[in-house]
């Protein structure tokens, strides 16, 4: 038993989701046990109103922004689409790169579908950093719009220098958002030093529940409300509807509690992946490691293994919970488009795992699942030469 909750079974998966946080945990239970619509007036309506508010704190401190700068939403894909819209209606163009969560590739093909031309690709390194260079060079020739880079991609963890992004933007008069969705609670975001107008994040990512999260909008920025739903004007008529109030709460608990661990959690965590890596990579030549190794969140590794495909891999490992590409994008048959967008072969992205740690993440699982990808990528290969026949 070394999994989460006991399990027999190695759950690397914290960027598809990770495990709930006792302290989140609790707080659902106790929100989902009492009564009360946040924007009812009788008591029991201000007791729901004032946990949201201590969340909404709890949230800001994570952030270092201030309450009244957070938009509570389902989630970041609902952040991103609310953020690209208000931006994208301010000003044209749109820059974005091809490795983003197709919650911001999607919605930015969507809000430039009339004028195409207003959507920039910035190119990305074969090492997953995105080209900022790239980006001076669009504003060469013009000004204004929103600039929206992730602040860490879901699949190799690779860390995108936003200050350096959100320097090109102003500059050139435009607003820069980032999804920063897998680097909140994992390592220290604070947005006044980023520099960044708009931001998105997701409460299951870091330990919350799943069905909340937030963006959070820069006071004064000159945005218009381009509201997803419409209806009793909650936050400030970005975002109409019945607040999530356990939700909310839980990730508030979240927030804290991942606030309180982040710098000794992330040393943790960085090592028990150096270790995976190192276990995998000697035991089994020719695999390699994704993405900028010394720019990249602390608990992934996107790993591929030459002629081993991703499926049958994971297959021949069940007590080993970890995805090929994204979560969003399994069970679609194309290869992932943040590795195709790496140079990596179409082969060679269809042999990748990602393998994602986090905080309740054990030595004891990181062994067990060494183990287990020696052990199924020998019979994988084994099944395959057997197939293949002798030549
Ligand atoms: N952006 C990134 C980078 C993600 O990894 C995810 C989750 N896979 C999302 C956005 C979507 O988040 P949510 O599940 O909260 O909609």
């Amino acid at each position: 038993m070394y999994g989460p909750n006991g399990a027999d079974m190695s759950y690397l998966d914290y960027n598809a989701t990770a495990p709930i946080r006792a302290e989140a945990l609790a707080a659902v239970f106790e929100a989902m046990q009492s009564v009360g619509n946040a924007s009812s007036l009788h008591q029991p309506g201000r007791q729901a109103a004032h946990r949201v508010d201590v969340a909404r704190r709890q949230l800001a401190d994570l952030l270092d922004c201030s309450p009244g700068e957070i938009i509570f939403t389902s989630g970041a894909t609902e952040a991103n689409n609310l953020a690209l819209r208000a931006a994208f209606s301010a000003g044209n163009p749109l820059v974005t790169s091809p490795v983003e969560h197709p919650a911001v590739l999607e919605t930015a093909r969507t809000v430039t579908a009339e004028s195409p031309e207003d959507l920039v690709l910035l190119p990305v390194g074969t090492d997953g950093l995105v080209d900022l260079g790239a980006l001076e060079h669009v504003f060469s020739a013009r000004r204004g719009g929103v600039v929206s880079l992730m602040a860490a991609n879901n699949e190799t963890g690779v860390l995108t220098d936003l200050r350096v992004a959100a320097k090109t933007a102003h500059e050139s008069g435009a607003l820069i958002h980032t999804d920063a969705t897998q680097i909140v609670g994992r390592l220290p975001v604070d947005v006044v030093e980023l520099d960044v107008d708009l931001l998105s994040l997701s409460a299951h990512k870091f330990g919350g529940p799943q069905g909340a999260g937030a963006l959070y909008v820069r006071r004064g920025s000159a945005l218009p409300h381009r509201p997803l739903l419409v209806g009793g004007g909650q936050e400030r008529g970005w975002r109409a509807g019945t607040l999530n109030v356990a939700g909310i709460i839980g990730m508030g608990a979240a927030a804290d509690a991942a606030r309180r661990g982040l710098g000794e959690e992330s040393e943790r965590i960085a090592a028990l992946r150096d270790r995976l890596e190192s276990l995998v990579t000697g035991a089994l030549p020719g695999c390699f490691i994704n993405g900028r190794r010394d720019r990249r969140l602390p608990g992934v590794t996107s790993i591929t293994f030459p002629g081993v495909p991703a499926d049958a891999l994971l297959a021949a490992m069940p007590d080993v919970a970890a995805s090929e590409g994204s979560a969003c994008a399994s069970g679609a048959p194309t290869p992932s488009h943040v590795l195709l967008a790496m140079g990596l072969s179409r082969e060679d992205a269809d042999s990748t795992i990602r393998f994602s740690l986090g905080h309740a993440t054990t030595s004891a699982e990181i062994e067990h699942a060494a183990n287990a990808v020696k052990r199924a990528a020998t019979q994988v290969r084994a099944a395959l030469a057997e197939a293949h026949g002798p030549r």
